[in-house]
């Protein structure tokens, strides 16, 4: 069997904190994590910080030399140009991020994120360096029509298709059931695996064996320190992209020792 790949715990603060509480949070997380239980060679942790944070996070990681990263909530498909309000995966990438959430269920319903969209999104992120976290995953009513596991492939092989091997070994996949993302509902341990499971396998068979061991697959949905032990026994299940647990820093400790 694959060695198990690196786990993420992924903290997506959303539309919270302004630079002077996020640099706060960053300081005492790292704190936090600095005891003998948690190790970040074990385990990568990960802040989504708004867009008028990620420049304070950047001056703090880079001087306290932090082992903690960073990345943006979303993108903008066009790297420069007459788009009012947008930000670029250029503009992101040179503050240091990591990572980039796309296509999650929130963007997906507020913003126009359409699959081409979101495509283009994945893209931009892989060509300025930076690797997307592509957020899938069904409602309650695909689920109530148990169509819950080719939905969320359908959703993953949107993206796929348009990659090469290459580009899909470095995507991260967040299956995140909308029913489950800030509700205190949270999947079972067995149809969180399902899910990353079916996944995986769609990926082996669009690439190869490869890429589906070295695509890291996230379950996000309510996660707290109560549920993560469970959820990260799972073989498929490589980590979690947290929201509401994510704001509370010592909750959020919790979870990556668990991770
Ligand atoms: P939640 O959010 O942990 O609050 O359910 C998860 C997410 O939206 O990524």
């Amino acid at each position: 069997m694959a060695a198990k790949r690196k786990p993420l715990v992924a903290g997506n603060w959303k539309m919270n904190f302004d630079h002077l509480e996020a640099t706060y949070f960053v300081q005492k997380l790292s704190w936090l994590l600095k005891d003998a239980r948690f190790n970040y060679r074990r385990c990568e942790v990960a802040l989504f910080p708004s867009f008028t944070s990620l420049r304070s996070v950047q001056v703090l990681v880079e001087a306290d030399k932090i082992h903690i990263k960073y990345g943006a909530q979303a993108v903008s498909v066009t790297n420069q140009g007459a788009f009012t309000g947008d930000i670029s995966a250029d503009m992101i990438a040179h503050l240091g991020c990591s990572y980039v959430i796309i296509g999650h269920s929130e963007r997906r319903k507020y913003h126009p994120e359409d699959d081409a969209n979101i495509v283009d999104q994945v893209r931009a992120v892989l060509a300025a360096g930076m690797r997307p976290i592509l957020c899938v995953g069904e409602s309650f009513e695909e689920r109530r029509q148990g169509i819950e596991l080719d939905f969320a492939v359908g959703q993953v092989r949107d993206v796929t298709r348009d990659l090469n091997e290459d580009e899909a070994a470095k995507l991260i996949v967040a299956y995140e059931p909308v029913w489950a993302i800030g509700t205190g509902m949270v999947a079972t341990p067995d149809s969180a695996q399902d899910a990353a499971h079916a996944i995986r396998a769609d990926l082996e068979q669009t690439f190869n064996a490869d890429v589906a061991n070295s695509v890291r697959i996230l379950y996000g949905g309510s996660v707290t320190s109560k549920n993560a032990a469970e959820l990260i026994g799972e073989p498929d299940v490589d980590g979690f992209l947290v929201g509401g647990a994510s704001l509370d820093a010592n909750e959020f400790a919790r979870i990556c020792r668990i991770a």
